[in-house]
């Protein structure tokens, strides 16, 4: 399996997305489709399992793309029925060294019959888990904490599927939005917290999950509501959808990065738009940080909204400064040494003719380890900028994330180690400025921004404030600031 993309190491990484359908015929090729709008979330590889009353379960699981996988019709074929989930996985928990076994769904043959599961998120008390399982007797078949769901399912006394997944998951710790089919019934669940989102549509007479409402206008769905944080639903092939919440009830800590880099900006999540949101990161950071000049561009293509609300909002001219080559994708994933040295200029070109003499604001979503952002400093430079002014659509990332994003350890995250004023001198800019805490809650629909009582995001890898204890990490060493419990 190839290695992460040599040009993506200094972005962080949503590891997965889940999509699940039920009701209509060839649910497979729904979720396929559903797949490849969820494509952002992972790229390394997919899965789909479906059920046929007359075939059984059938799975498929794949590296690559979903266009590249499940766009044949023979192969669509072996994936028959009216139920079926799929999944996008960008490897972080589990083995880094990809191997097919850790590709999900996973499944897992249970005296009442078989279940499938897809779960983005991770599993904060996964190794504890995993030690008390094989203890017991479990044989893991991957080394992805995910499969500590299956195992804690086959250890339940409870006698239907659902009843046997509610005690898995009140066993584990972390963030989880999990899809998962029985042979009649598809079920989603999200943690207490709701860290990551799973929504609800309706598409003829059948019915969806998805991680985005992206998805569901892909098959042409209806957005229907958000699950819950700590709620489980329960639908059936002939429609009925049963909702309970069998977890103690905790206030939600909805992953804020989803907001702000994750979620495609079509999607709408718990209501609001993520596209305008990231406009009005960019109305915020323009009045926090307002600085003179020619230009606002964005670092594309996440950069884009909070661009344009920082020229709505300042009056300075937007304009297309980089351009992206839409078609570096992975064809360049193993390049030679000469092309490696290339480095960003691959995928991003400078627009030199409108560049040049211009005081330029270059507004990016993010600063991770940095290494991009010199680069695109030097480009821009190069094309004749007279002054060079980053704006963040983030407050500084100085803490990795242990719900489900992949993140470099904290020593590599360039503020964990410096302050706004040594960032700036690092990357050679001639300012840095990054939205503070406050704005980004703003943005996001907290008018009086962040309540540091009780926080209405989680914000951990810009806080350090972690709402749920990480604790494998913190067996293994990890230092936290606080941990609320
Ligand atoms: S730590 Fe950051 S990326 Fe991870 S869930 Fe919290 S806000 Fe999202």
């Amino acid at each position: 399996m190839p290695p992460a993309h040599p040009f993506d190491d200094d972005k962080l990484h949503e590891e997965c997305g889940v999509f699940g359908v039920v009701g209509v015929s060839d649910a497979a090729n729904f979720v396929a489709l559903g797949l490849h709008a969820l494509q952002h979330r992972g790229q390394e590889a997919g899965g789909i399992v479906s059920h046929d009353p007359a075939e059984g379960f059938n799975s498929v699981r794949r590296f690559g793309y979903v266009r590249d996988n499940f766009t044949s019709q023979s192969l669509m074929q072996t994936l028959p029925g009216p139920l079926a989930i799929g999944h996008v996985r960008y490897s972080t928990a589990g083995s880094k060294a990809a191997v097919i076994r850790d590709v999900q769904p996973f499944f897992g043959e249970f005296s009442m019959g078989g279940a499938a599961i897809a779960h983005n998120g991770n599993i904060t008390n996964a190794n504890a888990l995993r030690r008390e399982l094989i203890e017991r007797g479990s044989i893991f078949q991957s080394s992805s904490d995910s499969e500590c769901i299956i195992h804690l399912m086959a250890r339940s006394l409870q006698r239907n599927i659902p009843e046997r997944m509610e005690d898995a998951l009140r066993r584990v710790e972390g963030a989880f939005s999990v899809v998962a089919m029985t042979r009649t019934k598809l079920i989603g669940v999200r943690d207490p917290l709701g860290v990551r989102p799973l929504v609800l549509g309706k598409v003829a007479e059948g019915w969806v999950l998805s991680s985005e409402t992206c998805a569901l206008d892909i098959i042409g769905a209806e957005y229907v509501r958000d699950i819950e944080p700590g709620e489980m639903v329960v639908i059936s092939e002939q429609g009925g959808v049963e909702s309970a919440f069998p977890f103690r009830r905790r206030k939600s800590r909805f992953c804020i990065f989803e907001h702000v880099y994750f979620s495609r900006p079509d999607s709408v999540i718990g209501g609001r738009s993520v596209y305008e949101t990231r406009r009005q990161i960019g109305v915020e950071l323009a009045k926090e940080a307002p600085v003179e000049a020619d230009l606002v561009c964005p670092v594309p293509d996440s950069g884009t909204p909070a661009a344009i609300g920082f020229s709505q909002e300042s009056g300075i001219p937007y304009a297309m400064g980089i351009i992206r080559n839409q078609y570096m994708g992975r064809t360049f994933i193993e390049p030679t040494e000469q092309i490696r040295n290339m480095g960003v200029r691959l995928k991003l070109n400078v627009n030199r003719a409108l560049i040049k003499g211009k005081r330029v604001i270059l507004v990016d979503d993010s600063v991770v380890r940095g290494t991009t952002s010199r680069k695109i400093k030097d480009m821009i430079l190069d094309a004749g900028a007279a002054e060079v002014h980053f704006r963040i659509a983030s407050p500084p990332t100085a803490w990795p994330c242990f719900y489900g994003v992949d993140t470099p350890e904290r020593e590599k995250l360039l503020a964990a180690t410096m302050n706004e004023d040594e960032m700036r001198d690092h990357l050679g800019v001639d300012s840095l400025r990054f939205i503070s805490l406050d704005g980004l809650y703003r943005a996001a629909g907290a008018p009086d921004g962040r309540d540091n009582a009780s926080p209405q995001y989680c914000d951990a890898c810009f806080s350090g404030e972690y709402p749920v204890a990480p604790s494998d990490m913190i067996e293994k060493g990890f230092e936290t600031k606080t941990a609320a419990e």
